[in-house]
């Protein structure tokens, strides 16, 4: 048997994850492609929930994971909370369904009800392996005929409900991605349909949904292809047409085994909390296997659904490169708008517990500093580093570094200066007061260049390199006014004299 994709028709995509953790990037990736598709078409993009595993599926996973979508911008039309005509979209509400659809295949002699106890398979397993064979189920039940088998069920035996697979014949499909694609039903054991507990499989599941659901496509890791030829044999048994299959190839992790926990971050989540735009991690990932043109990678969603297509999707494997996600990332926080980056940033300050409530004018002064700063990080997580010396100035801990001690031990003349200064002025609330301080220790000292700023930048900041001090004084001014947590430039210099001095007694 082989399949060909049903005449033109407006294409009905589907998402659907199981709620059993985090969505994982690889997943987010599928879900993106068939957004693409479903938009860049015209079509439909349907968000389903496959949650038949009840012990792993939970409420939090599921809203978590449309949550994560939402947050990428992969709106659905139709599906869960959304609704739509081929409702219910979450497959525990839809157990009735595949109940009626079992007893269509029993009736059509398509499926079987299958007795055999775990123990006795779990025998016939081993003794297969053993012999080195494929462990595949021999059938033992196939020819119990249905009378018998309900008058066994009603007596109160359990039984699975399996698919009848026929013999030795090939099932052949043209994967969208993959070209040909063929398995031969010797090595597929009749599966399991539906559980005793009335659970239908994912394999039955998957097949009455996409079916009922008129997906045209079903696009999906390359981890369900075996999966395939079972799902047809059942389109088959029912009489349907089946829809075009295209198998992607997984995310992997640097070593080229799939993405997992120990290659570091691997879900949404994880990506967003440290700060990656949505915008950036949904058009790095649809970059996994796929280029919208050389030198034009950095596309909005809509133009990567302008573009793409699913034919030109490479089916060799996709490699997780954060650098690239960082660079990427990169030219989306130089783009994001003031406002947005500086609502973004407060949240990772309050989360670094530099700052609780704001006020409007707060906003207003963070405004003045975060999206300069945001611009040039590859993450948001990096923000609080970046303001360390705004937020987190203390001049023992500066003076802990050696290095750092016996620079401004070098230069005492220009750090007594500066406090000297800062003792009788008035804040630096611009870069002018700044630049008029900086002046008259220069005057006072004799020091330039290097020499001059250096120093004060070690007194002011607390810290060796940094942002350009015409910036950064007039914002820890400006900040020590606004926030409690911030030390303005007269008692930071008052501190570092007093440590730098303790500090020379100590020694001596
Ligand atoms: N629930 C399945 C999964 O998350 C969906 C597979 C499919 O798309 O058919 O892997």
């Amino acid at each position: 048997m082989t399949t060909t994709p049903s005449a033109a028709r407006p294409m009905r995509l589907r998402f659907a994850p199981s709620p059993t953790g985090q969505l994982h990037v690889g997943n987010a990736r599928t879900a993106i492609f068939n957004w693409l598709l479903a938009k860049g078409s015209g079509g439909t993009f349907i968000l389903r929930i496959e949650d038949t595993d009840r012990e792993r599926s939970t409420a939090a996973s599921e809203h978590a994971i449309l949550d994560d979508l939402r947050w990428m911008g992969l709106d659905w039309s139709e599906g869960v909370e959304v609704g739509g005509a081929c409702g219910p979209y979450r497959q525990t509400e839809r157990l009735d369904l595949y109940r009626d659809k079992a007893d269509e295949l029993l009736e059509a002699g398509h499926a079987y009800f299958c007795f055999c106890s775990a123990e006795t398979l779990e025998a016939e397993r081993k003794a297969a392996l053993a012999a080195g064979q494929p462990p595949m189920y021999r059938g033992t039940c196939r020819h119990i005929t249905l009378e018998d088998a309900r008058r066994r069920r009603d007596a109160g035996e359990t039984a699975v409900i399996r698919l009848r697979v026929p013999e030795a014949r090939d099932v052949a499909f043209d994967d969208v991605v993959r070209g040909t694609v063929t398995f031969n039903t010797a090595v597929i054991g009749d599966p399991v349909l539906v559980r005793s507990d009335g659970i239908p499989a994912y394999n039955f599941a998957v097949v009455i949904d996409d079916a009922l659901m008129d997906i045209t496509h079903v696009v999906r890791g390359e981890d369900h292809i075996s999966n395939t030829p079972r799902q047809l044999l059942l389109y088959e048994a029912f009489g349907w047409t089946p829809p075009a299959f295209a198998h992607v190839s997984l995310v992997m992790g640097p070593d080229h085994s799939p993405l997992s926990k120990r290659h570091g971050a691997t879900s949404v989540a994880e990506f967003r909390a440290r700060g990656y735009l949505p915008e950036a991690l949904v058009n790095y990932l649809a970059l996994i296997g796929w280029s919208p043109g050389e030198g034009q990678e950095l596309l909005p969603l809509d133009e990567l659904a302008r573009r793409f297509r699913l034919d030109t999707v490479g089916h060799s494997a996709g490699v997780f490169d954060e650098e690239k996600l960082a660079w990427v990332n990169r030219h989306y926080l130089k783009q994001a708008a003031p406002a947005r980056l500086t609502g973004l940033g407060v949240r990772f300050l309050r989360q670094a517990g530099w700052i609780d409530q704001v006020t409007g004018e707060d906003i207003a002064f963070l405004a003045e500093l975060v999206p300069v700063t945001a611009a040039s990080l590859d993450r948001l997580e990096q923000l609080p580093g970046r303001l360390a010396f705004l937020f987190d100035y203390s001049a023992e801990r500066t003076l802990e570094n050696a290095a750092i001690r016996a620079e401004a031990l070098a230069a005492q003349p220009v750090v007594d200066a500066l406090a000297a200064e800062l003792a009788s002025g008035a804040p630096m609330l611009d870069k002018e007061a700044f630049r008029a301080v900086a002046t008259r220790v220069r005057e006072r000292t004799g020091q330039k260049g290097k020499a001059l700023f250096h120093p004060i930048r070690l007194v002011l900041t607390g810290e060796a390199e940094g942002m350009e001090l015409d910036l950064a004084v007039p914002a820890i001014e400006r900040g020590a006014a606004r926030l409690p947590r911030i030390a303005g430039a007269r008692a930071r210099a008052e501190a570092f004299v007093r440590v730098l001095a303790a500090g020379t007694q100590g020694t001596r």
